[in-house]
């Protein structure tokens, strides 16, 4: 088999044999290549201790900062090119980092150490593979397959759950019967993971195309770091609108969003105030006020504790307060000015996802009005309709100079104008708005 190696990749190869070393690429690149994907980085492994590395590099740019753990970064035509040497990894008393590493001269003994049989296969210049578990087996056949035994390589490492959820999420491929019932029985360890580790999985499981199988067979899974989803998990809802449970109705939506990080999060949560928001009516059926809102507390929350950044955050947290705002023609201009058009048009993705997640009868008609608004809101921004105050025909200064005092006023005055302009009571025209300007001299 032909491989596809990078220019840059093969220079640093061949440099470290010329010096005597034995070299090779390994972990994602290997697999990737195997399975017919573009590989994004290239990791390239060597018998070579970290100072014979940058030794050898000596004349490129060599960043020496993971020097203590075996890693030499060399930069290769502007590309980074991480080359770690043959190493085994101490416990991970941390989470974070395994204590120590011990450098090894044996190549199989550094596949070993890594989590799946499909990273674990190393690639020769000269095009020969070294798979010492049957990685490229399970790649042909799409298996996610511990190397060693799956519990204690998940007891090692906890993160190694996410990485397996995460691999099966992006892959579609099947975890194989022994590693799944290793991921069900110590999935606690990850209890233990630093969160900032976990975000990262999390983030890749989630815009994974297979994401929603994923989490329909490991919910618990997540629930180890996130047990607000638990009650949602369980939820069941009586009402027209469900035939399904909570779970299964966020992970039907989640399967009809666009696999965008902020869109997956805040249809993964968009539902995670229900259970507290449950009430049932003398008729038998559910209703759940107000959960919209109290998700977006719980939301926060969640995405806090995964310290996630503010921006992803703050919107995710609106999409999820705002899912069940009800939209109409008149008050499109009103949202699309205090959310802006990107939030707008993003809460519109969560609202069809929402609809396609339930097995109505209405959702046709419910999809028909979402493409309608979002048609409008369309027309409203390539006419450049006023939306802020920005945009609005008078300023400031034509309040202050109709007489009003300085102060707050001003600008309750300004958002009242806004507001009659969004609602479509007043145009958009100077005139017009001096004009209803209260105590006009
Ligand atoms: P991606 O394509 O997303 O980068 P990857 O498999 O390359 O996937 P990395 O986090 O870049 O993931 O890790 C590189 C390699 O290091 C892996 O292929 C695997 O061999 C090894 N590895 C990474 N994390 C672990 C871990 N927690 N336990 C054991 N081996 C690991
Ligand atoms: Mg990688």
């Amino acid at each position: 088999m032909k491989f596809e190696i990078s220019v840059g990749a093969r220079a640093i190869l061949q440099t470290l044999m010329d010096g005597g070393y034995e070299a090779c690429l390994v972990g994602g690149c290997v697999r990737d290549l195997l399975r017919g994907a573009v590989p994004h980085d290239w990791d390239i492994c060597t018998s070579a201790r970290p100072e014979e590395t940058a030794a050898c590099f000596a004349h490129r740019r060599v960043l020496e900062t993971g020097m203590k753990h075996g890693t030499v970064t060399v930069l290769e035509d502007g590309e980074p090119y991480e080359i770690t040497t043959y190493r085994t990894e101490g416990p991970y008393s941390d989470s974070r980092r395994p204590d120590y590493v011990t450098f090894v001269s044996s190549l199989e003994a550094d596949l070993a150490r890594r989590d799946f049989t499909m990273n674990a296969i190393a690639l020769k210049l000269d095009g020969s593979l070294q798979d010492p578990f049957g990685g490229t087996e399970d790649i042909k056949y799409g298996v996610i397959r511990c190397v060693g035994d799956p519990a204690c390589r998940f007891q090692e490492d906890g993160l190694r759950i996410m990485r397996a959820l995460r691999f099966g999420a992006s892959f579609g491929y099947k975890i194989e019967e022994k590693t799944a019932q290793a991921i069900r029985a110590y999935q606690k360890v990850l209890r233990h993971v630093a969160v900032e580790r976990i975000q990262v999985e999390l983030c890749k499981l989630l815009t994974g195309r297979w994401a929603g199988a994923i989490l329909r067979h490991y919910p618990d899974v997540l629930c180890q770091f996130w047990p607000q989803l638990r009650p949602l998990v369980e939820l069941e809802q009586n009402n027209p609108w469900h035939c399904w449970g909570g779970w299964e109705h966020t992970i039907c939506a989640l399967e009809a969003v666009p696999a965008d990080l902020p869109l997956r999060l805040a249809v993964l949560l968009h539902d995670i105030g229900k259970p507290g928001c449950k009430s049932t009516d003398e008729t038998g059926v559910d209703h759940f006020y107000g959960h919209a809102e109290a998700g977006a507390e719980l939301a926060d929350g969640m995405l806090r504790t995964l310290k996630f950044d503010n921006k992803t955050r703050e919107r995710v947290v609106i999409l999820v307060k705002r899912h069940d705002l009800p939209l109409s023609e008149y008050s499109i201009r009103r949202w699309l000015g205090r959310l802006g058009a990107e939030t707008f048009f993003q809460l519109l993705e969560v609202k069809r996802a929402d609809s396609l997640g339930q097995n109505s009868s209405m959702v046709k008609d419910w999809l028909a009005e979402l493409d309608e608004i979002k048609a409008k809101a369309e027309e409203i921004l390539a006419q450049q309709e006023c939306l802020s105050l920005r945009g609005l025909e008078v300023n400031g200064k034509d309040v202050l100079e109709a007489g009003i005092a300085p102060g707050p006023e001003v600008g309750q005055v300004l958002n009242g104008l806004l507001e009659q302009v969004l609602s479509g009571a007043v145009p958009n025209e100077r005139e017009a708005l001096l004009a209803r300007i209260p105590h006009r001299k």
